[in-house]
């Protein structure tokens, strides 16, 4: 498919405007059971069997409001740069869809438990704060089915499993500038959630989604655009493709003399293009009230503080601190702390290596590679960290060369033992010792007279020969510094 964008506008007019993008993200919270009953939250069981009278919303049933929710809301806020409301206020949002039984969301209106944070992205090397105006929490709806029903055509069906599930929302301010920044803060989000365990951001399953409000404006303008919002991005890459779409769109009917109305659009990714939906200037009323059946929320110091403690440092600390600590290349700490699984092992190895540079490049060489080969993730990785440390101290040591090191490696891959175990086993060790290795030396000069003749006439390529020599008859297993060191006295 190629892209529809760029009929749509030439590239110089579109340079004249500039786009601003405020994103709404919703996701789904890790808790095993609903937000305010103790049906579990599993994914893919038949439909209809994960429910009970409070989530779907029958006369009577009251909510209970799931403590581990709010912890991992409280987390999600912390690590958006928020600051955490001391009472906040759960309301009703109010709407009738078939997937809604309760005929209303509980959710958060002006009294969001988190509001005022940040998020730092980088795109082309400039780093920039995408503002985070609010982290609201609220129960998700369920799901309507449209196909694969023999009366499909007559009839839609709807699976109530999802009804209750937790989730946060994260409202942004109009602070993104194009689609690569966009989608930087989307990655960034992402990592951060999967970092302090709040949620696996899973966009297949549906535990990351994403509404993108999109204006246009010239250059230089002060007064924001009306804002379309665009729905139905279900990939990072999908956001990208559709907000360059709606940007090209928006300033093609205005350089067209036509004026933007603010709506909802569908993303269509068969088209790559967006259409209207609904016109937001009847919008809903969702008469949001307080929910008169539960309390107000309140997050006390000492909990908050309780939950601040058991948060892992986070990932843009963590590069900071790996390129500082470490002396790593920029690029291989945003490598290393893709995901906090992989920091964390990076780490442990570095520390096990003495050597973190050596420890950085067999993470992302050896080891990525053969987890890619065996599609592993690092969690199950069959070398620990400690032991590619082990091995890697070894190599600093002398005790083995980094060729027999990758030799060891391919063993430990396969045995999950540790170097030191198969290099006494196999009797594998570096030979270092002078008098060990003299004695060979003498044995392959004795052997090649005509080569030492040529050394000593000036040629003193023939050097390489010897050494060839030495390792062919040690296994690999002499020092070749030492074997160069000793030979070049010798041959004098
Ligand atoms: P609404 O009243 O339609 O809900 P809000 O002001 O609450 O609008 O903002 C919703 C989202 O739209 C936020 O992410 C915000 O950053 C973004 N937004 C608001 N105005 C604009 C605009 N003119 N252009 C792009 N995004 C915008
Ligand atoms: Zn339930
Ligand atoms: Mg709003």
């Amino acid at each position: 498919m190629s892209s529809p964008t760029a009929a749509l506008v030439a590239p110089e007019v579109l340079a004249k405007y500039e786009p601003v993008i405020g994103l709404e993200v919703h996701v789904q919270l890790a808790t095993r059971t609903k937000i305010f009953c103790g049906c579990p939250t599993s994914f893919g069981a038949p439909p209809n069997t994960n429910v009970c009278p409070v989530c779907l919303g029958l006369p009577g049933a009251l909510p209970v409001l799931s403590r581990q929710a709010v912890e991992m809301a409280v987390k999600a806020g912390l690590a958006l740069q928020c600051q955490i409301r001391k009472v906040s206020r759960l309301a009703r949002k109010n709407y009738f869809y078939p997937d809604l039984p309760k005929g209303y969301q509980i959710s958060q209106y002006d009294e969001p438990l988190a509001e005022h944070g940040w998020v730092e992205i980088e795109v082309e090397g400039v780093r920039k704060r995408i503002g985070v105006t609010r982290v609201h929490i609220e129960d998700d709806a369920g799901k309507s089915v449209h196909e694969g029903f023999r009366d499909s055509d007559r009839y839609s069906y709807v699976d109530l499993n999802r009804c209750g599930t937790p989730l946060i929302e994260i409202v942004t301010e109009p602070d993104m500038r194009s689609s690569d920044e966009a989608y930087a803060f989307l990655t960034e989000l992402k990592q951060v959630m999967q970092y302090v365990d709040v949620s696996s951001c899973d966009m297949e399953k549906g535990h990351l989604r994403c509404d993108a409000n999109v204006s246009v404006r010239l250059k230089g303008a002060e007064k924001l655009g009306t804002k379309a919002e665009v729905k139905n991005l279900n990939s990072f890459r999908f956001l990208k493709m559709a907000l360059d779409y709606e940007i090209a769109r928006q300033v093609g009917v205005i350089e067209s003399g036509g004026r933007i109305i603010q709506e909802t659009r569908l993303y269509n990714p068969d088209t790559g293009e967006t259409a209207g939906m609904r016109s937001k200037e009847h919008a809903h009323d969702y008469r949001y009230f307080p929910e008169p059946d539960l309390v107000p929320l309140r997050v006390s110091d000492e909990w908050r503080a309780r939950i601040e403690a058991e948060m892992p440092e986070l990932p843009a600390s963590r590069r900071m601190r790996f390129i500082e600590a470490y002396g790593l290349r920029e690029y291989d700490a945003q490598v290393l702390t893709a995901t906090h699984e992989l920091s964390e092992y990076f780490e442990r190895a570095a520390k096990a290596s003495g050597d973190p540079r050596a420890a950085a490049n067999w993470v992302m060489g050896d080891l990525a590679g053969a987890l890619k080969e065996q599609g592993k993730e690092i969690a199950e990785a069959p070398v620990s960290a400690e032991h590619l440390g082990e091995l890697i101290s070894l190599i600093a040591k002398g005790e083995i060369s980094g060729k027999l090191a990758k030799e060891i490696f391919a063993k430990m891959l396969a045995s999950g033992e540790s170097a030191r175990v198969i290099i006494d086993r196999e009797g594998l060790r570096q030979i270092s010792d002078t008098t060990a290795l003299e004695k060979i030396l003498d044995e392959v000069l004795a052997a090649n007279p005509k080569q030492v003749e040529q050394y000593r006439g000036g040629k003193s390529t023939v050097l390489g020969f010897f050494v060839g020599q030495v390792m062919k008859a040690t296994r690999g297993q002499a020092n070749p510094a030492t074997v160069n060191e000793l030979l070049k006295q010798k041959l004098q």
